[in-house]
């Protein structure tokens, strides 16, 4: 049995924040007709991305709930076939599935047994499986495959008699993100709502109060706001808000008053949505990766059947992605083949479908797409599915095509993803990547137990090393506006950094439009460094620590022929600052985790680059967000 213990650090553990960037909540109690306002308010937050809505409108004590898979439209039209509840109190929501397909029984409110209460959720409840297994045991029945109904079961078992206790009770059973709108059929001019890492406001208004994921739900009716903090509660009123915390105890809150406009409220004061992505992608890690790690850093997939011997019986891997997600691909073959020693081979799904690929049933495929419907990585799925391979795929929409007809899906809980060019979704594609190498490794018995729980400490750490280098941000605008006039760039990396190389150089030309190539930094004197010339400008990326030097001396061979070189490289590494023209630093991280540090500079830098070139950012000429023809 081959350890490579050698390969793995000391890791110190750090506390774990959770996040979540899911989808739309509104919710009204006031003087005027609810569903209506909560139908306009669920409009405005369509940009947000959803694939069902819904609303429960409470009128003398029943509580009425429609939904419907689809738009909102659909949503319309259904209350124009059945009925359009009335009432003055309601709540509404947009749904981005993360547990259980679209559908219209999965799409929220979802009501308790009693259908004394009704709950709308943004967020992921990771302990939902116990919950349910002990609910059922109680009696209670699903009728839906979400996350939520847990909550909304919880509360009629957590009933005290007493609205907002209930809700205190119940909650205090829940672990991950919940933000949460609820109505009782008891108290019909309440609403309580949680806020739990997925973003919640208060609006107050003449016509009454209203919650809201986001202030563009509410600006039509007020600019009055209240913005909740993590653990706090409120207890609306028509002409009344009271603030809580976890504890019950009543809480003061200041009113603010929002200066935005629509377009900026959407992109949350950002100019694009690109950039507000750039920033989720710390939340959004830990979304992916918090409900698959427990408390003593063992891996638990949920997504995944696959036996340590079935993974064992694999000969090969083959991985089969486009675009970004092909980069992905790129560093996951680096990151398998270091740690659990099974050959992979990457393609270009395109190209994959077409070779006659050598896959059979001791193959194992790993397919990655965002939206899960590119053209191109779904054949290459089929095409292994024919060939008898086992399938894998990591996705980030719920229920779409490949997640549907792969053997095995991974979800990426990025939420959704607006900007055409991927970070998020990118960067937590990448962290599942790990999760699988490490248990791929543990199977083949090429790490041990406490190296795994490590490397899981330490892939916990990511979100806050992300955080940190966001402190850079202002540098790296700076930077990038000296390549405003830029006409080519190079990429250069070797090993896991040549992979980023390749993501790097992909998002600087896929928005800014300036001509850019990544290449092996070893490669670069085969025939491309021919094209370096006076100013030509190099990034090189050096966080590589066993190939470092190696790269260092191919910038030197470029800096020689007059090049620009920008370089990345870790904290301790200062030899790099002397020598290049202008140095980023990133954090350290363990080597095979490297990827998740690196790009993300160098996303502030094509986006910086895009802004000062006065480019369409969030769509960039000729490009769609999910590619669903050949
Ligand atoms: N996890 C919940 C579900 O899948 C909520 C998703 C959301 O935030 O929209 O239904």
């Amino acid at each position: 049995m081959l350890i490579y213990i050698d390969l793995f650090y000391k890791f110190a553990k750090f506390p774990e924040k959770k996040g979540s960037l899911m989808c739309g909540i509104i919710g009204f109690t006031g003087k005027t007709d609810a569903a209506p306002l909560l139908l306009d308010g669920l409009e405005k937050l369509e940009y947000r991305g959803y694939d069902s809505a819904g609303v429960a409108i409470l009128e003398e004590e029943s509580i009425d709930v429609i939904k419907s898979k689809g738009k909102i439209q659909d949503l319309r039209n259904k209350m124009a076939k059945s009925h359009t509840p009335t009432g003055y109190i309601g709540i509404g929501h947009t749904r981005w599935a993360t547990h259980g397909e679209p559908s219209d029984e999965n799409a929220h409110p979802h009501y308790s047994k009693s259908r004394r209460f009704a709950v709308v959720h943004n967020g992921i409840i990771e302990n939902f499986a116990e919950l349910k297994e002990e609910l059922i045991g109680k009696g209670y029945v699903f009728h839906s495959e979400t996350d939520t109904e847990v909550v909304a079961h919880l509360l009629d078992d957590c009933y005290t008699g007493e609205f907002f206790p209930t809700v205190l009770k119940a909650i205090d059973r829940l672990v991950g993100s919940f933000s949460l709108g609820i109505l009782c059929k008891d108290v019909p001019d309440k609403l309580v709502c949680v806020k739990k890492a997925s973003p919640l406001i208060i609006a107050v208004s003449d016509k009454g109060n209203f919650i809201a994921s986001d202030i563009t739900a509410v600006l039509a009716h007020t600019r009055d706001i209240y913005k909740m903090k993590d653990d706090e509660l409120a207890i609306l009123g028509p002409d009344s808000v009271q603030f809580f915390d976890r504890t019950g105890a009543e809480i003061h809150k200041d009113i603010e008053k929002v200066t935005w406009d629509v377009d900026a409220a959407e992109k949350g004061g950002y100019d694009h949505f690109m950039i507000k992505e750039i920033k989720e992608q710390p939340e959004a890690i830990r979304k992916t990766i918090s409900p698959r790690i427990d408390d003593n850093n063992n891996i638990v997939l949920d997504g995944i059947s696959l036996t340590p011997e079935q993974i064992r019986g694999f000969n090969r891997i083959f991985i089969t992605a486009c675009g970004s997600a092909y980069h992905v691909g790129v560093v996951a073959k680096y990151v398998i083949e270091q740690m659990a020693r099974i050959p992979v081979e990457v393609d270009v799904a395109s190209e994959f479908r077409y070779r006659y690929p050598l896959v059979d049933d001791k193959s194992l495929v790993i397919l990655i797409s965002q939206s899960g419907e590119t053209a191109d990585t779904l054949e290459a799925l089929r095409e292994s599915k024919k060939r008898g391979a086992r399938t894998i795929s990591i996705v980030n929409v719920v229920g779409s095509s490949i997640a549907s007809e792969s053997d095995d899906v991974l979800y990426t809980w990025a939420g959704p993803e607006i900007s055409v060019a991927t970070t998020k979704a990118y960067s937590t594609q990448l962290t599942l990547v790990y999760l699988l190498a490490i248990q791929f490794a543990l199977a083949a018995g090429t790490i041990t137990d406490s190296a795994a729980n490590e490397l899981v400490a330490e892939i916990r750490t990511l979100p806050e090393k992300i955080e940190k280098i966001f402190e850079q941000e202002e540098m790296i605008a700076r930077i990038a506006e000296r390549y405003t006039y830029l006409d080519h760039a190079y990429f250069i990396g070797r090993n896991i950094d040549y992979a980023v190389a390749l993501e790097a150089s992909l998002k600087l030309k896929e928005i800014s439009y300036i001509h850019s190539e990544a290449y092996a930094a070893g490669e670069l004197k085969h025939g491309t460094i021919s094209l370096i010339e006076p100013g030509t400008s190099v990034i090189a990326l050096c966080c590589c620590e066993r190939l470092v030097e190696k790269t260092i001396s191919n910038a030197k061979e470029v800096m020689a022929r007059g090049a620009q070189v920008l370089c990345v490289a870790t904290e301790d590494n200062k030899s790099c600052a002397s020598i290049c023209d202008h140095t980023i630093y990133v954090p350290k991280t363990h080597p095979l985790l490297m990827a998740s540090l690196e790009v993300v500079p160098l996303q502030l830098l094509g986006y910086y680059t895009a802004k000062s070139r006065k480019c369409d950012i969030d769509k960039p000429r000729n490009l769609a967000k999910s590619v669903t023809v050949e």
